[in-house]
């Protein structure tokens, strides 16, 4: 909000100049340590022609079909048709058959890939090699803050700090406030975006950054509001405050501050709770005329403004790019009261672990629907005949349409029951395991809690998938659940994970912590999947992974993926945070991995 009459002597706007670009300079700089810190593992993972190309771009690839290997234990088929994927599950004790409806099992033959048989190179992550400094960087501080991120959050505000106080006072010279802030205005953007630059250079997906998104964002609209009291101060003790409102510049100061405080206040995690729109509805808007008001009222930011919009339509670009309109089949599944979604036109391009953004194109969601779009993790690995796969639970306004849509009765032309086919609108692949190549691994661990069972399907998937390029030889999948009868239509997928590697030690164990109704129960539990009341121990499965990794002579760390409530996360983290260094060190490492 600089004027004529206001503006400091020239001295000092040089060293806010100098100031402003030190300090992103500093920036850059702590982002390129970074990326050179993960260089070795993207080449590692960008060496490797299997991992090279998927990830990026969602695809539809014809499939080599091969004979299915029929299941021995279980009667189960997979079959395109939702009906016919019922499992015939022998009851043993009552010496009858029970249908079950399930969800189906994986077609055997079609999910190995043989064609490079050579194992990947394992790269560790660089904090698997420091243990003590990680042990104190993982440290929980708040949900979703660690140690390492708090610090790292100290860090950029004590540079800001410096660079606004240094020899100057925010009331004798309030321009100050307004340049570093300026200088932000690209930082804050980046962050935010999905297609990120800084995530690709440092190796992680967008959503393991937008933190700093909002840390900067908050801290810009402190700056913006100290940089107006300043100069309002500075006016009034003039007695020239009516005067400088009537200039066009300073009004356009103050649309800008507008913006900045409504997407403050509107990006409080009370308003994100209570309306998700209104905060994409006030963030779109604000950003917007934050970028046209701060041009028209301080040309010095129009270099910032440029780099922001630089950022922004890149990543809108490259979203377009990632963007398929398709048909997807929904089906309820009311055991997990969920709806699974098949898009059988996407089956190839993703990595276990990514989430796509999903917008339903129908008017038999609702129009507010129609414009919003929600993130789901892939539930399954590429190249099967189902497709993509999508569950997506039960819990707000959207996903209960979706599951009453879901629920429509439609019958096929024999009369047969099949699900509810709508276009939807599908953009991604984002996120995932990074240049974490989880086959390089000797053995994985992986949680989950309720949904995030998402997660642990096609990460384990692609391990099987895998075939001879991988080292994993123990996989532990821990499923914690509220209520058992959730199981159920998991069975059959479970069965057909645990038949296809008959070379890996392959172990589900499922937790439930509500009592249990006779009707619930499941009949019959395959060998390798155990059913236990309470929660889950993490420190023993921990353990017993690693050991077991160990004794079959594996050196190439164990994978731990969590992905589930905030609490179970920080359970995991607390267990891979305790186990013994020198266990750590003989099995190649721990690194874990939060969805
Ligand atoms: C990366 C990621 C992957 C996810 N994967 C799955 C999955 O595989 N299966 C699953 O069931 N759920 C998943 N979720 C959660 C799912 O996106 C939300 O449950 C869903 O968007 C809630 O929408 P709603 O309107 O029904 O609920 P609401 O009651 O409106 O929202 C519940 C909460 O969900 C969050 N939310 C709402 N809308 C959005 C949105 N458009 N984008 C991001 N968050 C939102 C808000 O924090 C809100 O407080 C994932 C979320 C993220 C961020």
């Amino acid at each position: 909000m600089s004027s004529v009459q206001s503006a400091p002597p020239s001295n000092s706007s040089d060293l806010d100049v100098t100031l402003t670009y030190h300090l992103d300079i500093a920036i850059s700089i702590t982002i390129a340590i970074f990326a050179l810190l993960n260089a070795p593992r993207a080449v590692a993972r960008f060496a490797n022609p299997s991992e090279r190309l998927r990830g990026h771009i969602l695809r539809y690839v014809a499939l080599r079909r091969e004979p299915r290997i029929s299941a021995s234990s279980v009667s189960n088929q997979m079959h395109s048709d939702f009906k016919k994927s019922a499992v015939g599950i022998q009851d043993r004790s009552a010496g009858c058959d029970t249908i079950l409806s399930a969800l189906p099992a994986l077609p055997t033959q079609t999910l190995r890939d043989t064609s490079n048989p050579e194992r990947p190179v394992h790269m560790p992550m660089l904090s698997s090699l420091v243990h003590p400094v990680t042990s104190v960087l993982t440290r929980p501080v708040h949900e979703g803050y660690t140690v390492g991120r708090v610090l790292l959050m100290a860090g950029y505000a004590i540079m800001v700090l410096y660079c606004t106080f240094y020899k100057s006072n925010p009331f004798s010279h309030p321009s100050r406030a307004g340049r570093v802030i300026a200088s932000q205005i690209p930082f804050v953007y980046i962050f935010a975006t999905k297609n990120n630059i800084v995530g690709a250079l440092v190796g992680v997906g967008y959503e393991k950054l937008n933190f700093l998104h909002r840390f900067i964002g908050r801290l810009a609209v402190v700056g913006a509001n100290v940089h107006m009291l300043g100069y309002v101060y500075k006016w009034t003790l003039a007695g020239k405050l009516s005067t400088e409102l009537t200039k066009p510049f300073i009004r356009w100061g103050f649309v800008a501050l507008a913006c900045f405080d409504l997407l403050g206040i509107g990006s409080t995690q009370f308003v994100r709770s209570k309306s998700y729109n209104l905060f994409i509805v006030t963030h779109v808007l604000g950003l917007f005329i934050f970028l046209i008001a701060a041009c028209y009222h301080q040309p010095a930011c129009i270099p910032f403004v440029i780099a922001a919009c630089v950022f922004y339509g890149v990543d809108h670009l490259m979203r377009i790019a990632k963007t398929c309109i398709t048909t997807a089949m929904l089906r309820p599944i009311p055991e997990l009261g969920l709806t699974r979604i098949e898009i059988p036109t996407l089956n190839s391009g993703w990595r276990a672990g990514q989430h796509v953004r999903l917008r339903v194109l129908s008017t038999d969601m609702d129009y507010l629907a129609l414009t919003e779009v929600h993130p789901f993790t892939i539930a399954n690995v590429e190249r099967t005949e189902e497709g993509m796969v999508l569950m997506c639970k039960k819990t707000g306004r959207w996903t209960s349409k979706i599951y009453s849509l879901s629920a429509t009765k439609r019958y096929g032309e024999q009369g047969r029951e099949v699900g509810e086919a709508v276009r939807v609108m599908i953009e991604g692949p984002y996120g995932g395991v990074g240049n974490t190549i989880m086959s390089s691994y000797s053995g994985a661990l992986v949680i989950a809690g309720g949904i995030g069972i998402t997660f642990a399907l096609s990460a384990v998937q692609e391990l099987v998938r895998s075939g001879n390029d991988t080292s994993v030889r123990v996989i532990d999948i821990v499923w914690s659940i509220p209520d058992v009868a959730s199981l159920t239509p998991m069975i059959a997928l479970f069965t057909s994970l645990i038949e296809q590697r008959m070379e890996v030690c392959l172990r589900v164990s499922v937790f439930y912590t509500r009592a249990l109704k006779g009707s619930s129960q499941p009949t019959y539990l395959p060998p390798g999947v155990t059913l236990t009341p309470g929660r889950p121990k993490i420190a023993k499965f921990l353990n017993d992974v690693v050991t077991s990794t160990q004794s079959g002579g594996g050196a190439t760390g164990v994978f731990v993926g969590v992905c589930g409530p905030p609490a179970l996360a920080r359970d995991v983290a607390v267990a891979v945070r305790n186990i013994d260094v020198h266990q750590k060190r003989m099995v190649g490492g721990i690194e874990l991995h939060e969805e």
